[in-house]
């Protein structure tokens, strides 16, 4: 038999048939999946309070021979995350983490450290950090994990090394910086204080640490609107395309 076990976040369901829910899940060690929780909607024994949207449960599921789509064969609730379900706020956030994860990491793409990064800002969430902040962390780390670091080494126009010392000039098409003498500021080209652009690349080379207080405690207001800015537009330019959950977040 091909049964795994996997600690797995619930990432959507639909109805399926009469009785069946058809369920997306991050799994730990295989990426995003689908499958199908057979009577679900009727007797909830094998899936008790564990297939909710966000919920963190441990599935046991198999795969149909050839295809796509699993079979669960149960579930156990880990931490249903209750917070996110009583505070609007909480639940659009996590609703436009997921859909960015989701986006980033294809079905069965596997990236441990994407599973984590979802868990840890779930945890956050219920936490007293700003969500707004708490947004410019969990995007600079998710983009960093599918591959979109913004590049901090060196000016892209004439590749000297930035030493962090001037501000610098975000540049979308280029994913990185340039200096002043390359480049001047504006609404489309954003510019980062040195502190804003060294608090930007340590958040986004370290994709695991817990989502909390300690990694802005040096980042002022001010500081926090700049990288804001230059992650909006890095966002849309990486993926192609605006997040459908982003305007529940205004
Ligand atoms: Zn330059």
């Amino acid at each position: 038999m091909n049964t795994h076990i996997s600690e797995s976040i619930i990432t959507r369901t639909w109805e399926f048939g009469e009785t069946d829910l058809l369920v997306s899940f991050f799994t730990t060690d295989r990426g995003r999946l689908k499958g199908v929780a057979k009577g679900a909607r009727k007797s909830s024994r094998r899936f008790a309070n564990c297939l909710d949207s966000f919920c963190l449960t441990r599935l046991e599921y198999e795969r149909k021979s050839g295809r796509e789509l699993y079979f669960l064969h149960s579930g156990k609730l880990i931490h249903g995350f209750p917070e996110l379900r009583t505070d609007f706020h909480a639940l659009s956030l996590a609703s436009y983490m997921v859909e960015l994860a989701e986006t980033l990491f294809p079905l069965g793409v596997s990236e441990q450290r994407m599973f984590l990064l979802l868990k840890n800002a779930f945890l956050a969430l219920g936490g007293h950090m700003r969500k707004e902040e708490l947004r410019v962390l969990f995007e600079a780390k998710a983009l960093a994990l599918g591959g979109y670091s913004i590049n901090f080494e060196r000016c892209c126009d004439c590749g000297r090394r930035y030493a962090a010392e001037g501000r610098a000039v975000f540049k979308q098409k280029k994913g990185g910086i340039a200096c002043l003498k390359c480049e001047k500021e504006s609404a489309r080209l954003p510019g980062l204080d040195p502190d804003a652009a060294r608090g930007l690349d340590q958040i986004q080379a370290t994709p695991l640490t817990p989502l909390g207080d300690s990694q802005k405690a040096l980042l002022t207001e001010e500081l926090m609107n700049e990288m804001k800015k230059v992650l909006r537009l890095h966002l849309s330019y990486s993926l192609g395309k605006e997040l459908k959950t982003a305007r529940y977040l205004s």
